[in-house]
């Protein structure tokens, strides 16, 4: 029987271990619940790492049996392929070099050498599983190879591939030294996704200007096949966001957050820690705030969540150590007794406590310097069930292509961003609905099961017309 089987470089779980038993419970995040109604179906089924280093084969073979009654596939990496591949090829060459930040990026043979070792390995575990007729679908950038890997072994196979960050202008794509090999491995899907048009085209232009193939408006010819580039904006579960608000527990959490912020109004920052998203820039642009309107001081707050992420990586725990440093400058220059301008919190929190956020906040602030889409912007959205509140938004996000009734910043103006925030704190509530309105109707329409629907049918019609050319 033909199934369908995803790709990604994590399974959709969370593992814990204690004294040689395993744990396991599903992930709850958006993309897992969009991906849910298929590799959950029958012998359908999901490949990736299960997030944690088990060496001993027994222990190897124990959890894959646990994980295949959820129709998962572990890929077990070794600490050396976690460093090399993951964080460093992935994580230290091309997301900084993929998000406009080339200073950033190292280019080491040995990360290189692991990131194709690893998309090996993923390419073992796929042909292991797959047969004639299956349909496959790879997720993001630490499987650029797989695609080109997987169809040498099976020419026939139909292969999607979706990648969940930016593609970056071809003059930031060409620093890397592996580029044309990136893009081969790229090419081997029948049909390939990205967030928005300027991604797709500047895969496209990538493509035409570093190999042999031809384009044309999105369809690039490459070794006698034929292959698609299109756009997917992707979705949020939209109706758990909208519903959530009735939840006992997040109404407690509200009655918390009205009780502690009587007379403030609140600025909500989301974001997991990362040089991308533009934190520094954020904290400068409330500074001003309160300094050139000093009415809002003992009247606004930023209530600011950071989410821990790869803070052993050097760049990312000097980051995290300039946030704690400009925080406390703020909080030290303008506080008073009974006052703090920042909530800063440094750690990640449970679903209901960031519904409870995004219900009471009057404002959203999401200014990344770059962002593939940004969840945090539509959560948001899909939480204001009064159609009141305003979203600030980067036009750095992927967001802000579909978001365009927020109010849209360059995240390098902080004036722009002040601007912005005094503007959201004066706007009338008519004009909130009306513009919230708008992007409820974006966000609620083009939710993640409609993206998963849109992605899978393409791909399916881009197979039939493969077929029918042959
Ligand atoms: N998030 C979370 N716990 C937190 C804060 C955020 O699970 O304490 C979630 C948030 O709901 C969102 C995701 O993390 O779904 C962040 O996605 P986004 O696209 O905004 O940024 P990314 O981290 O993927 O770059």
């Amino acid at each position: 029987m033909r199934k369908t089987i995803i790709v990604s470089n994590r399974l959709p779980v969370k593992i814990s271990e204690k004294n040689g038993e395993f744990t396991l419970q599903s992930s709850e995040g958006g993309l897992a619940t969009g991906l849910g109604s298929i590799y959950r179906e029958g012998n359908n089924i999901w490949i990736g790492w299960p997030g944690l280093e088990i060496e001993d084969p027994k222990q190897q073979e124990k959890v894959t049996k646990q994980l295949r009654q959820m129709n998962l596939m572990p890929v077990f990496l070794t600490q050396e392929e976690i460093n090399n591949f993951y964080e460093g090829f992935s994580n230290e060459t091309l997301w900084p070099v993929f998000h406009y930040m080339g200073v950033y990026a190292r280019y080491e043979q040995s990360y290189w050498d692991a990131y194709h070792q690893v998309n090996q390995k993923f390419r073992d575990i796929v042909l292991q599983i797959a047969g004639p007729g299956d349909i496959i679908w790879v997720h993001d950038y630490q499987l650029l190879l797989l695609p080109g890997m997987i169809r040498t072994e099976m020419p026939e196979i139909s292969v999607g591939f979706f990648q969940h960050i930016p593609f970056p202008s071809y003059e930031l794509f060409r620093l890397i030294p592996w580029r044309a090999e990136i893009l081969e491995g790229m090419l081997g899907a029948d049909l390939m996704g990205f967030h928005t048009f300027d991604d797709t085209r500047h895969f496209l232009n990538a493509a035409s200007r570093l190999l042999p193939v031809n384009t044309t408006a999105n369809v690039v010819s490459y070794n006698d096949r034929a292959v698609v580039v299109e756009t997917f904006p992707m979705g949020i579960d939209y109706d758990k966001f909208a519903s959530l608000g009735n939840n006992p527990e997040v109404q407690e959490h509200l009655k918390t957050l009205r009780e502690n912020f009587r007379e403030e109004r609140l600025v909500l920052s989301i974001d997991r820690l990362d040089y991308s998203k533009g934190i520094i820039q954020r904290l400068q642009a409330f500074e001003l705030l309160l300094q050139l309107h000093p009415e809002y001081i003992s009247r606004v707050v930023l209530y600011m969540i950071v989410v821990p992420s790869r803070d052993t990586v050097p760049q990312y725990k000097e980051l995290r150590d300039d946030i704690d440093k400009l925080v406390g400058n703020i909080n030290a220059r303008f506080r008073t007794l009974s006052w703090h301008p920042i909530q800063y919190f440094y750690r990640s929190f449970p679903v209901e406590m960031l519904s409870a956020l995004y219900n009471f906040a009057d404002i959203c602030l999401v200014t990344p310097m770059r962002d593939g889409m940004n969840l945090v912007s539509k959560e948001y959205v899909a939480s204001r069930n009064n159609n009141d509140g305003v979203l600030i938004l980067s036009e750095m996000a992927g967001a802000s292509k579909e978001l365009s009734d927020a109010i849209i910043v360059n995240p390098n103006n902080l004036g722009a961003i002040t601007r912005a925030i005094t503007d959201a704190l004066n706007m009338p509530l008519p004009e909130q609905q009306r513009r919230m309105r708008q992007m409820r109707q974006v966000v609620s329409k083009f939710n993640i099961h409609h993206w998963v629907k849109l992605f899978m049918t393409r791909l399916a019609e881009v197979n039939e017309m493969q077929q029918n050319m042959l």
